[in-house]
């Protein structure tokens, strides 16, 4: 088997079927030192100026992922691809167009290679709402889905609807509702990212990743909720 740069992974307990999209504060090479130092992982890394890297073998399961959860599977390391994307914000400030290139073309090479439907695309932060902030609110995920690269809504189904079980629709796309505002929070981050304050503070964004004080006014967040929950 062909070595790659971290040693971080062991084996799969389940097939492969999503893939699981991070960024991380750092340039690749201050990346793979960080990750060797704290034992974790990811398969690929997209560096600043949109080279990939390959860390770790797709067959094996990577430690990317950490405690997770998604339509009623846990674990997600051990069925999902790992990719991170370097952004010093976290996601906060847009993305490279050479690394969007890079990760469309890469996506799509393994959502053909291992099936993955276009559903199962996801961020960190939706997977792991109460920990996570990463990719962050600048996230290209309408550009990405105009290439069938996970799921964004139709405006025409943005209609208005009365607040009603927010827990329900966030549980059918997918979401940990057990701690329902920072699945309201992630949500957001996806699909409404022009709303999420900035947090010029990075470090502290890492370390909290849902501010207590965080509001979005029924009227926006309903619809588009309802519009995301009718592509599930
Ligand atoms: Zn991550």
């Amino acid at each position: 088997m062909q070595k790659y740069p971290l040693e971080n992974y062991d084996e799969r307990s389940k097939p492969i079927d999503g893939i699981v999209l991070h960024c991380c504060a750092f340039s690749a090479k201050e990346a793979i030192k960080s990750f060797e130092e704290a034992g974790v992982s990811a398969h690929y890394i997209i560096d600043l100026n949109g080279k990939i890297i390959k860390l770790v073998d797709v067959d094996k399961r990577a430690w990317h992922a950490g405690k997770s959860f998604w339509k009623n599977q846990e674990s997600l390391n051990n069925n999902t691809i790992g990719i991170e994307v370097c952004n010093l914000s976290l996601g906060q400030t847009p993305y490279d167009k050479r690394q969007i290139f890079s990760l469309v073309r890469l996506c799509k090479f393994l959502m053909k290679k291992y099936h993955i439907s276009k559903k199962n695309i996801v961020g960190h932060s939706d997977i792991a709402p109460s920990r996570k902030a990463d990719p962050g609110k600048c996230f290209p995920w309408a550009y990405l889905a105009r290439h069938c690269i996970g799921l964004w809504y139709d405006d025409k189904t943005k209609t208005d609807i009365q607040a009603q079980n927010q827990a329900e629709l966030l549980s059918r796309i997918g979401y940990d509702v057990s701690n329902l505002m920072a699945a309201k929070w992630a949500f957001c981050r996806h699909y409404l990212g022009e709303l999420v304050p900035d947090d010029k503070d990075v470090k502290h964004l890492i370390d909290n990743p849902n501010p207590s004080d965080f509001t979005v006014a029924d009227e926006v967040f309903l619809p588009v909720l309802k519009a995301v929950a009718e592509k599930y």
